[in-house]
């Protein structure tokens, strides 16, 4: 049936159309006025503010990262370029126990809270989670953010020392804060519990944080204690926790690391399914066999190949392999890292049959786990999104568009509890990204990584064109998005 409208602030015609929701594409246009949208399907405008004409495009909802560290880019890039690029129209900060906010501690952020916490800058500091989420009204950002409290953040809070588990007066206060951020508008908790000042942290002091969720439906997301030899034992620790806590959980970018685990998602992912017939659990997962993170001896072993994405004493490092400046420099791989600290690296420890499998996984979501303010960065910082439709879908078949769309918009949304986002239907937020499905691909590669990507048409953030012809418009129409409850 042919809808007529007298007029609209924007009109997309001509394009094919994907709900988000997993279901195939149809020729539609797409009405928007302000920043919702009013009419889907065969649409007459009369008189359009104005019109993208989307013929050979599809249109989608705009892409929710689920797993980001870009708490501190929201402030320092407002354009957040590295995503908008991609298509991505909100992000999840926060994520790994390690939050910019609420920061109260003295002493310099220890890692890797230092890779989005600057140990060399008072900047950036924000006591509570509204000083944060001021900042961004006040300064808003092109793209819509959701956040999440960092275990690892709170326990620099409450206590002296990290390196023991909290006491009950220190969970107290850690509970205290993150009550608070909640109450604020904060989405969730996150752990990083492989990470030094969130690993001696045991399962009972987790879910007594966690369990300040419920009231909020606020979600529970994990960098778990191991995802290489105790993976099964750690997903069972993750769901036992979750489930007492009485919360939602999303294990951060599932993963199998190491050779010796090459092979283990067929049980992993069994377990996950098995898991969320009695529970709400989800994950997520980014398309490359390297991780990256700080810099970490107890890595060295698990991977066949590092690369240094940032160096405070060697800064020329940036880019290199470790085995190369080891060999320069005449010492054990061991040696060099050490005399690189602080730092950063990209870990090759994974096999590519498992993150396909795992990509492929219904229930999988899309994060690129990117770390923005490293100097030679992880290239799923800019590739992630367009790399799975482009190499994975178009290539690799992997799955089909429908499906991928799906698992970078609709299952987020449901997932995260993200109001009118991630469907498009009437009635719900203007986030749209028209891409190219014949030549969006991913660019930025593990010797180049700063590329944008190729085949994003435009983006389209609350109502309001937010990229186009491959550069941003200056728009900031990004909301802070927050718990059901507060919102
Ligand atoms: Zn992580």
């Amino acid at each position: 049936m042919k809808k007529t409208l007298g007029k609209c602030d924007l009109f997309i015609k001509g394009g094919d159309f994907l709900d988000g929701t997993g279901r195939p594409s149809m020729k539609a246009d797409v009405a928007i006025n302000g920043d919702r949208v009013v009419a889907i399907g065969i649409v007459n405008v009369e008189n359009p503010e104005q019109t993208i004409d989307a013929t050979n495009h599809m249109i989608a909802p705009g892409f929710i990262d689920v797993h980001t560290h870009d708490d501190r880019l929201l402030l320092s890039n407002p354009e957040v370029t590295p995503k908008l690029s991609q298509g991505v129209t909100t992000v999840v900060v926060g994520n790994c126990g390690a939050s910019l906010s609420p920061w109260l501690s003295n002493f310099p952020p220890p890692p890797p809270l230092d890779l989005i916490i600057p140990s060399d800058n008072e900047s950036y500091r924000f006591p509570t989670f509204s000083s944060y989420s001021e900042a961004l009204e006040k300064h808003p950002a092109a793209i819509n953010s959701f956040s999440l409290i960092g275990h690892s953040t709170l326990r620099c809070c409450a206590m002296k020392d990290i390196d023991r588990p909290a006491s009950e007066p220190e969970i107290k206060i850690m509970k205290e804060h993150l009550r608070n951020s909640l109450q604020e508008g904060a989405g969730g908790f996150s752990t990083g519990l492989f990470y030094q000042p969130n690993k001696p942290a045991p399962p009972s002091e987790v879910e007594a944080l966690a369990s300040e969720l419920k009231p909020f439906r606020g979600v529970y997301a994990t960098h778990m204690r191991n995802e290489a030899d105790q993976l099964l034992e750690s997903l069972d620790e993750t769901f036992e926790t979750a489930k007492r806590a009485g919360c939602p959980v999303v294990i951060s970018h599932h993963k199998c690391q190491g050779s010796g685990n090459w092979g283990r998602s067929i049980d992993s992912l069994a377990r996950i399914e098995k898991a969320n017939e009695q529970q709400e659990v989800s994950f997520d997962v980014y398309p490359y066999v390297a991780g990256s993170t700080v810099l970490l001896e107890e890595m060295i072993s698990s991977s066949f190949r590092i690369i240094i994405t940032w160096s405070k004493a060697f800064p020329e490092a940036g880019g290199k392999d470790l085995s190369e400046i080891a060999k320069e420099w005449n010492c054990s791989v061991e040696e060099a890292m050490s005399r690189l600290q602080p730092g950063g690296g990209i870990y090759f420890s994974m096999k590519n049959e498992d993150v396909e499998r795992i990509l492929s996984h219904p229930m999988a979501m899309i994060g690129s786990d990117g770390i923005p303010h490293d100097v030679h960065p992880h290239p799923r910082l800019w590739g992630t999104f367009p790399r799975v439709l482009g190499h994975f879908v178009r290539e690799r078949k992997l799955f089909n568009l429908a499906k991928a769309v799906n698992k970078m918009t609709g299952i987020p949304a449901t997932n995260f509890k993200l109001h009118d986002r991630g469907i498009l239907k009437e009635g719900s937020f203007a986030d749209v990204v028209i891409f190219n499905p014949k030549t969006i691909r991913d660019c930025a590669t593990f010797e180049k990584p700063i590329q944008k990507a190729f085949g994003i048409h435009t983006v389209i953030v609350n109502g309001a064109i937010a990229w186009v012809n491959g550069e941003g418009t200056g728009s900031r129409t990004g909301c802070l998005l927050k718990n059901p409850v507060c919102n």
